[in-house]
């Protein structure tokens, strides 16, 4: 085993319990990983709360010979309620709360069975770093926990330092500052991280007794609580971070990207989509030119005021491209009173196309699409990366603000237009990636990077080699209870 983790004798009766938290961006990371582990031939337990494992597309569950789906109550009636009306950090200390009443029992239940025919009784979980409850759980019953945080690492090692943020005056941030001051004293960060880099809700805290700062403190202590952390990412992005990480922290595995292992070793792997994918975007992109078309899509929770879509759609518009642009219904809070000009509509019918919910990885892969304008959240961030699209970034909060930056001004594959929304600067941006020299430049860039990414899913790949130590580890973990 080349990384540094205690293990005991080896195990033909492994079996992994994984548990996201029920939200798209974690479920889809984390299923992934499932399939990737029972295909290695370990007993693998998927487990999610009901309303999710409802909304999990027939196909995105079918249980397998060494993988099957549980579901969790979860005292949520609302379908889907929790990625709507996205108030931060409410929503994350509610669903915490409806999942430690409504869950743990069927939880611990699952954890303790004994042999069922043959799948043999839980002995390790993989929990997501945010799901505090079922760390503490699995602590309780006594099976060893690796904790898989599903944003990156330069988010994860952001969190970390906040306690150190407060010690050294940076937060709370003070009345009248600059945002663009560099935060100095950050291990790694040097010269890169600015104010407005920092998790967006840095800006609101006021005091070090705020609901923000709890939060991101219990995400740092779920993170080091586990046997092994866990990251969807690729050594060769973090060359300076990941050491420093290391020194601190449990052994880390960066076993990402995991869409495109899973690509290549599940093969006919299906989607962990949670909403109805349109796939006439499909077929709009077809017929259009290589290269010549700007994908947008804000992920799953973003929300943004009229004023801005119709900022971001004047911006598409007068650049002059094509644009293909998800548009999910609950993205824009109070739509139904925006004036929309009768030249706007005409020009997106002749080089856009609308729709509520695109098969993201397909449309970045497609030959069509030439730009990405994305709000950064981590999965589609590494998305972009795989196929090698250069992105405009508009991040909308948390982990986005940092990874915005890492892509502008560390890996240098788009550019940042963090703050700001004004049609001007969008029809810049879109020029500056779609023409010129400057579009020359950040293609070989991104190209450059795609091929990092496929790099290290090869046979001699840092992914690869990571994830086979990681079930060489899964196999081998003490079985609990004392057995
Ligand atoms: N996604 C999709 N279709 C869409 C928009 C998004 O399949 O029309 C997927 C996307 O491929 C990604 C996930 O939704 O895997 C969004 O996750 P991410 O971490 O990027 O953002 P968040 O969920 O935090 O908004």
């Amino acid at each position: 085993m080349d990384k540094n983790t205690s293990s005991s004798s080896s195990s033909a009766a492994a079996h992994v319990l994984i548990i996201p938290f029920p939200a798209q961006g974690h479920v889809t990371p984390m299923l992934s990983l499932a399939k990737l582990i029972s295909f290695s031939g370990v007993f693998t337990t998927f487990v999610n709360t009901e309303s999710i494992h409802r909304r999990l597309s027939g196909s995105g569950r079918i249980d397998g010979r060494r993988l099957r789906f549980r579901a969790v109550p979860d005292l949520l009636t609302d379908d889907g309620g929790n990625e709507r009306d996205f108030d931060f950090p409410s929503m994350f200390f509610n669903l915490q709360e409806s999942m430690r009443r409504g869950s743990t029992e069927t939880y611990k239940k699952l954890l303790t069975e004994e042999f069922i025919g043959e799948w043999p009784p839980v002995t390790c979980v993989i929990a997501d770093g945010v799901l505090d409850f079922a760390i503490e759980v699995a602590g309780e019953v006594g099976i060893p926990t690796l904790v898989f945080r599903t944003s990156s690492p330069c988010c994860a090692w952001t969190y970390a330092t906040i306690p150190s943020l407060i010690n050294n005056g940076i937060i709370p941030f003070p009345e009248e500052c600059d945002m663009d001051e560099i935060v100095k004293g950050v291990e790694g960060m040097e010269g890169i991280m600015r104010r407005r880099d920092l998790p967006s809700f840095m800006r609101m805290v006021k005091s070090t007794e705020d609901n923000h700062i709890k939060l991101m403190n219990g995400f740092n202590s779920n993170l080091v609580s586990g046997k092994v952390i866990i990251f969807n990412s690729f050594d060769a992005l973090d060359p300076t971070l990941l050491p420093i990480m290391s020194s601190y922290w449990p052994p880390i595995f960066t076993i990402g990207p995991l869409h495109l292992l899973t690509k290549f070793w599940v093969k006919n792997s299906c989607s962990s989509s949670l909403r109805q994918e349109d796939r006439t975007c499909m077929t709009w992109l077809d017929n259009q030119p290589d290269k010549s078309v700007i994908y947008v899509s804000f992920g799953t929770v973003a929300v943004m005021s009229p004023e801005q879509y119709i900022e971001f759609w004047h911006g598409l518009v007068n650049s002059g491209h094509r644009f293909l642009w998800a548009v999910r219904e609950d993205m824009v809070k109070g739509k139904q009173e925006m004036e929309v000009t009768k030249e706007m509509e005409e020009e997106t019918k002749k080089r856009g196309c609308m729709v509520e919910w695109v098969p993201q990885e397909e449309v970045l892969a497609h030959r069509a699409v030439g730009c990405f304008l994305t709000h950064c959240g981590w999965n589609s961030t590494l998305e972009g990366m795989v196929a090698g699209v250069p992105m405009i970034c508009w991040p909308y909060f948390s982990d986005q603000m940092i990874n915005s930056r890492f892509v502008s001004d560390v890996w240098r594959i788009g550019l940042d237009m963090k703050d700001v929304c004004d049609r001007n600067i969008v029809e810049r941006m879109v020029r500056e990636v779609m023409e010129g020299e400057s579009a020359l430049e950040l293609r070989s860039s991104a190209a450059r990077m795609a091929d990092l990414a496929r790099k290290s899913i090869d046979e001699n790949g840092t992914s690869r080699a990571n994830f086979e130590s990681l079930v060489s580890y899964i196999k081998s973990a003490e079985l609990p209870r004392g057995s």
